[in-house]
């Protein structure tokens, strides 16, 4: 089993992947390569972070059947509710576990970046937790946008550092926390926030998010007797709910694989952070993966409403399912999402975050039989984004008339 999902020793997955880090990093990307597996994989790990999922996190999130939804689409859909975990996303998942890490490794401070803020507050959260101190770098628009996520973090007890370099985005944050981790390669661990950066990171998010496809499989089987999907379907923005919601399907040929990546405006707008439709090979943060850029290889600053997807790279291992045809990647716009946003809030009352909407709204791009099996990850909630969806409701046709 899953062995697309794993990476050659090197952190390759085909051509993608590897660990491309300046040379004062190699020693700390090399023993972290070294620690993580048999730590990962200890009873002592499993037993706490386990635990911590349970009683803190409140997993198993539940498989719901959407009834509603289910009759517009005329086939079954499941929604895997990662947005009523304890802060509102998936993300929660992967930092409780690296954070476990990180002490397991005896490491005392703990860096991450952040765009929309989701991963800072989830990272800042488990360092409370942990009595850990936490330096969150973030873009300064970024900081600017979404304010609230900024002071969730400093109420957290974590320091936020707005980054005013490039475009002061994600982006750029990514780079400023590789650039910290530098200064700081003894003592720090870098927290990162999807399948992204350079090997072993794509690993252990994709291991740390694993737990959704391993609850869809046991839940599944207790809805319907079955333990796999005809469909699963997930947005990606790095690439993390995408990759825990497929992990234990990937080598599973009846299982077909949609994931949603957010066009912006459009792919052919220049809007865009469609990154596997519009990218090209190329180097970003650690890793060898599709990545918009000019002819020259300068980065191109990605283009959507969605701050959680508005990322110019995409972890490797999904560059190169997509590659290999083993996922169907669908580019979805701000107003599609928008339109799924409301329609998924109107049907069953659950208000998705807008990175999910996207999910949704891959929905009415496929065709299904009427007695197929759809699991879609809801990845977060969208009390975040009500401003949001409220700026656009002009997108959301019937739906926005209130
Ligand atoms: C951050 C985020 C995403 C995108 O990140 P992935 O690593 O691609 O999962 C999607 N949904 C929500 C709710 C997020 O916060």
């Amino acid at each position: 089993m899953e062995q697309e999902l794993n990476p050659s020793p090197e952190g390759f997955y085909g051509p993608f992947g590897g660990a491309y880090v300046p040379e004062i990093l190699y020693k700390c990307v090399h023993d972290l390569q070294e620690a993580y597996l048999p730590i990962l994989e200890s009873e002592d790990f499993k037993r706490e972070y386990r635990q911590l999922l349970h009683d803190y996190v409140g997993r198993p999130s539940p498989l719901y059947e959407a009834r509603r939804l289910s009759r517009r689409y005329g086939c079954r859909i499941f929604l895997k509710r990662e947005d009523l975990n304890h802060t509102g996303a998936h993300k929660i998942n992967n930092t409780v576990g690296q954070i476990l890490l990180a002490r397991q490794m005896g490491k005392t401070r703990i860096i991450a970046e952040t765009g929309a803020g989701q991963h800072g507050v989830a990272t800042a959260t488990v360092c409370a937790l942990m009595g850990m101190p936490c330096e969150v770098f973030m873009g300064k628009t970024d900081v600017e946008r979404q304010h609230t996520n900024v002071e969730r973090m400093r109420m957290l007890g974590a320091t936020v550092h707005p980054v005013t370099t490039g475009n002061m985005t994600l982006s750029d944050a990514c780079s400023e926390a590789i650039r910290d981790w530098c200064c700081h390669p003894a003592d720090t661990f870098y927290i990162v926030g999807s399948t992204m950066g350079p090997h072993p990171y794509p690993d252990i998010v994709a291991r740390l998010q694993s737990v959704i496809s391993e609850e869809i499989r046991w839940q599944l089987r207790e809805k319907t007797g079955r333990d796999h999907p005809d469909w699963l379907v997930a947005c990606v923005g790095g690439g993390s709910n995408a990759a825990g919601t497929i992990y234990h399907y990937v080598d599973d040929e009846r299982v077909r694989i949609v994931l949603a990546e957010a066009a912006g405006r459009g792919t052919d707008t220049g809007h865009t952070a469609a990154t596997i439709h519009c990218g090209s090979e190329g180097i970003i943060h650690g890793a060898r993966t599709l990545v918009m850029q000019t002819a020259d290889g300068q980065i191109e600053e990605a283009f959507t409403i969605s701050a959680g997807l508005d990322y110019p790279g995409i972890g490797p291992m999904h560059a190169h399912l997509a590659r290999q045809g083993r996922e169907q990647v669908l580019a979805v716009t701000d107003a599609e999402a928008v339109r799924a946003g409301y329609e998924l809030t109107r049907l069953e009352g659950i208000i998705p975050a807008i990175e999910s909407a996207h999910a949704v709204a891959a929905l009415g791009k496929l065709t299904f039989r009427h007695d197929d099996i759809v699991v879609l990850t809801v990845s977060g909630r969208g009390d975040k984004d009500v401003e949001t969806y409220l700026a656009h409701k002009d997108m959301a046709g019937a739906y926005g008339e209130f």
